[in-house]
């Protein structure tokens, strides 16, 4: 196989707190099936949330992963060094009027919101405060100094990338492929539609998770995306990102997750389940790793 069509998995963790035993499955997956099908394994540090960073999380996530016995490929990329990148593919969305500054707080945007129709991750969509705002009120913004979130105008998003699909005779509405394990593949229905005008670039960083993940699964060339259950959801928004972008889309797979003994997902800050923890308490590699694929 050459490489540029051998397999390319990735672990890609935010260093926003140490690592559990949901992320242990994750890395292993992604590392075992990259072994089994002859292709790459690569390792992504997702910095972009300056405020929450931590050095010395970056320091212990590349330690757990090599005390696990992962081995991955140098450089390990760090997203904090790609902003740059980041900014031009929001710049190209911003000159064909797909996303738009929002100067709303929090607060205005939760008291406008309509409670009952929320996001897949339970949130109230955004209710349009700053969608089709006249240019007037953006100047008077800016000259304020306010700080602004850019926002993709779902709607309008929808229809350019049913435009383009049209055009390069491809599918829609969307669709990506999940596989099950690797070779057992199927396509499932993508609706971005149900997140609203998702943010493209935050406040406070010019990026965000949606569109840095999807810029560098293919700048990085992957081919498989093993990650949890928790974001199978979003990975409607990253297929309509693509389609934008004249991006490939790689396949899917979405593990199931592992449950903390209060039955909610694990938390970064998850007690037992801490990697940092279990190596206190003299818990072997290889205890771990079974802890974390049982079940699966
Ligand atoms: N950085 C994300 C996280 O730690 C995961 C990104 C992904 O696998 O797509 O939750």
């Amino acid at each position: 196989m050459s490489a540029a069509s051998s397999p390319v998995f990735r672990f890609a963790p935010s260093p926003t707190g140490a690592l559990h035993l949901g992320h242990v499955r994750s890395a292993v997956l992604n590392a075992t099936w990259a072994k089994r099908l002859g292709g790459r394994f690569l390792l992504r540090i997702e910095d972009i949330d300056t405020t929450r960073l931590r050095e010395d999380h970056v320091a212990a996530i590349l330690d757990d992963l090599a005390w696990l016995g992962l081995r991955w490929e140098e450089p390990v990329w760090r997203q904090s060094t790609r902003m740059a990148i980041y900014e031009a593919a929001w710049m190209r969305l911003e000159r064909h009027r797909l996303v738009y500054p929002c100067f709303a707080s929090r607060t205005e945007i939760a008291a406008a919101a309509d409670p009952s129709r929320l996001d897949p991750d339970g949130a109230p969509l955004y209710p349009g405060l700053w969608r089709d705002r006249p240019e007037a009120d953006v100047m008077a913004a800016r000259r304020a100094g306010l700080p602004a979130a850019l926002r993709l105008d779902m709607a309008r998003a929808l229809q350019v990338a049913a435009d383009l699909q049209r055009h390069r005779g491809a599918p829609w509405p969307l669709t990506y492929a999940t596989f099950h394990a690797p070779g057992v593949e199927r396509e499932v229905a993508a609706d971005p539609a149900r997140w609203g005008d998702i943010i493209v670039a935050r406040k406070e960083t010019p990026t965000s998770y949606h569109l840095s993940v999807v810029i560098d699964d293919a700048a990085q060339d992957v081919t498989h995306v093993v990650r949890g259950q928790d974001l199978e959801a979003a990975t409607d928004v990253h297929r309509l990102l693509q389609v934008l972008l004249g991006l490939p889309a790689p396949r899917y797979h979405h593990h199931a997750l592992i449950l903390g003994p209060d039955g909610r997902k694990l938390s970064k800050s998850a007690g037992s389940e801490s990697l940092a923890i279990l190596r206190a308490a003299g818990v072997t590699p290889a205890e771990v790793i079974c802890r974390a694929m049982a079940g699966l």
